[in-house]
């Protein structure tokens, strides 16, 4: 009751299937059971055995794929086969064309949104090429349709621009913090860069990168 929940997908790394799971706020649906909790697990190798239900994740009922799930969080087998036939409904799906956003390409493989010369067609969503933007994002196909839209039809709106992360020293400070579970790069072992650290606390004292480091707790308050 009263769950809470916000995502954050776990990956299983002994998953033979690469099992991930993820459970988003609830409930997922309208008319969703307040007591129910509706989990996203999905596979990414469907061709191979599991580790406990020996079958190719793309054969398996969806109570094989409860089961295999159950296994790799760690509940006991005696209660794995009881506990994905009577509490757990398990719809499975096949998505064979999603990863093909993410197959290596060259620039000029995805055609531009709005193709040199071209006033009457535009190509849309995630396979049409605009500047900067990350696919699998319903932004991205948003903003080839503004893109297509605005500019076909010459409307004078601008299209929201791809924030700049990647340029922005803030966010890249708070990444590296983030990435390593809220470690600051000077709390690890940088082996032969270790000498560097002292100096650099010493150099920054006082300035305005000082308050940086700081805010995005790269320097912490022990330093
Ligand atoms: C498992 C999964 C998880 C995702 N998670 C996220 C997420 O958390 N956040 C996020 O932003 N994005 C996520 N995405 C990506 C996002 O869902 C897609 O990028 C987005 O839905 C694409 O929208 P679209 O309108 O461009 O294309 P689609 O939604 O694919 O729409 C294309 C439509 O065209 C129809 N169609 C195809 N051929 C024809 C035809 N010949 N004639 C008529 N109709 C046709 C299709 O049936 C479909 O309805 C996820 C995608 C997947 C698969």
């Amino acid at each position: 009751t009263g769950h809470v929940v916000t995502g954050g997908i776990v990956s299983c790394k002994d998953s033979s299937w690469l099992l991930s799971w993820t459970i988003n706020r609830q409930g997922q649906f309208k008319q969703q059971d307040k007591e129910k909790v509706c989990v996203w697990v999905y596979g990414l190798f469907t061709d191979v055995l599991g580790d406990y239900v020996k079958k190719p994740m793309k054969e398996c009922t969806g109570k094989e794929i409860t089961m295999e799930w159950l296994y790799h969080l760690g509940v006991p087998e005696k209660y794995i086969e009881d506990y994905a036939t009577n509490s757990a409904i398990c719809i499975p799906t096949m998505m064979p064309y999603i990863t093909a956003f993410f197959m290596p390409r060259r620039k000029e493989d995805r055609p531009d949104v709005i193709v040199d010369g071209a006033v009457n067609f535009a190509f849309l969503g995630q396979f049409a090429h605009t500047p900067r933007d990350t696919v699998f994002t319903t932004e991205y196909s948003v903003r080839t349709a503004m893109e297509a839209v605005y500019g076909l039809l010459g409307v004078d709106r601008g299209v929201p621009e791809v924030w700049g992360s990647v340029y922005d020293i803030r966010e890249l400070l708070d990444s590296s913090v983030k990435l390593m579970d809220g470690k600051s790069p000077l709390e690890i072992n940088l082996g032969p860069l270790n000498i560097f650290k002292k100096p650099l606390i010493k150099a920054v004292k006082g300035t305005i990168i000082e308050k940086l480091l700081r805010d995005h707790e790269v320097l912490k308050d022990n330093m």
